[in-house]
């Protein structure tokens, strides 16, 4: 029977880190997965996390039942408060929650799911480009359509704002609007304050939804507070808003796929039924979720002392992507090569968009066994002081050539 069934496309990351995985050459650089790398190369497990799972390791009472189906409330009540501060009006008017999920692509999972089979959704915004897998995690939910909006200026290097006012200021009323919170993927360009503004003035006189994607806090900038404050800005102005939040990259958990899906309404009394609905689609898709990332995330946020140790360690990783920036564009303008590099540093986050073609790109893996997606995206945590000048000196010959 399956001999019917045709293969699909390949995932482009994971096919190319499998590439990059078999390819045997020694200086071989893998800038292509978004995950945080130490100077040697290798994973790195914050030593926060090390500490809270040998401590609920050797905790008497930790066991493996059944967490609840949306999850673990100490863990989302820690989640949302992070997301939208301690002094949050929407949390003081408990008209805010979050249910526990598998990291943000199940967050976005769900979030989706809930807004075609109640709130009636049917077309969905996202920006162009955008992280590969919202168009998959949309249309799987049953979206009629989604659409792009402009993002990217490859003129200007930067957001092309008149585009993305324009494209938003057409959309049908109710539309889901896709927003990066912080660190947009693939091209580290954050709206500034007055730009999320313009964006929000715009949402509301057209009745357009929010839905943010919070994969990066605290990872971009170092700071909590500062890579929420577009989604704060959003909940001030009074919108009502889902927010898919991961904590693969901040606490280096990917695997453990933690992370919470917070909803914002106006009206707490329409919560019981929201909350209802929300375990229906979850029962129906994976039961209940993974206890072992949320206890470690929600052991560390719920402790003073371990939460500034994280703070500390979230600290290190962007401070040293930011290094990474910096030592790139410095060695790219001392070798001279042809273009600005500006954006290198002005990008924030994982990762920069370099503005390299699809043919730069193959000539550096070809060549030089430097691994980048097609996009032109690279993985600044990848980058170490170690690998540094043989990255420059690659994109350099690639430019060139
Ligand atoms: N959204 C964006 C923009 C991302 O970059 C990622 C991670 N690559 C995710 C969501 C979700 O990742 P995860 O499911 O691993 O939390």
């Amino acid at each position: 029977v399956f001999s019917v069934v045709q293969p699909g496309p390949p995932i482009e990351a994971f096919a190319l880190n499998k590439e990059c995985v078999d390819d045997p050459f020694e200086k071989k650089v893998n800038l292509i997965i978004g995950a945080y790398r130490t100077e040697e190369s290798q994973p790195w497990v914050l030593p926060v996390v090390r500490k809270t799972e040998i401590m609920l390791a050797n905790n008497e009472k930790t066991n493996h039942e059944y967490l609840p189906i949306l999850g673990s409330a100490p863990f989302s009540t820690a989640a949302t408060a992070m997301l939208l501060g301690k002094d949050s009006k929407a949390l003081k008017e408990k008209r805010a929650f979050g249910v526990q999920t598998l990291s943000g692509t199940g967050a976005l999972s769900v979030g989706s799911r809930f807004l075609v089979q109640h709130l009636g959704a049917k077309h969905f915004y996202y920006s162009d480009p955008t992280w590969e897998n919202h168009r998959l995690v949309f249309q799987h939910a049953g979206f009629e359509k989604g659409f792009a909006y402009r993002y990217w200026h490859a003129g200007k290097r930067g957001i092309d704002m008149e585009g993305l006012l324009e494209d938003l200021s057409k959309a049908e009323p109710n539309s889901v609007i896709i927003l990066h919170s912080c660190a947009h993927n693939p091209t580290g360009c954050d709206p500034t304050l007055e730009q999320w503004v313009q964006i929000a003035a715009v949402m509301k006189e057209k009745k357009l939804f929010p839905f943010f994607d919070s994969a990066y806090q605290g990872f971009a900038s170092g700071d909590l507070d500062e890579d929420a404050k577009a989604v704060r800005y959003f909940i001030d102005q009074g919108f009502e808003l889902l927010c898919a939040q991961s904590f693969a990259k901040n606490f280096g958990l990917y695997s453990q796929r933690v992370g919470n899906l917070t909803f914002v309404t106006n009206d707490p009394s329409t919560i019981p039924s929201v909350l209802s609905q929300v375990t229906i689609i979850v029962r129906g898709l994976y039961s209940n979720p993974p206890s072992h990332g949320s206890s470690i995330v929600s052991t560390v946020l719920n402790d003073p002392e371990l939460f500034q140790e994280w703070q500390g360690c979230i600290k290190t990783m962007s401070d040293r992507i930011k290094k990474m920036r910096a030592g790139l564009k410095e060695r790219l303008v001392k070798l001279q090569t042809p273009g600005s590099w500006e954006h290198i540093t002005s990008q924030i986050g994982m990762f920069s968009y370099t503005g390299l073609t699809p043919a730069q790109v193959q000539y550096l893996k070809t060549k030089h066994h430097v691994y980048a997606l097609k996009s032109g995206r690279i993985n600044m945590a990848a980058v170490t002081t170690k690998n540094l000048d043989y990255v420059a000196s690659s994109i350099h010959d690639a430019v060139v050539n």
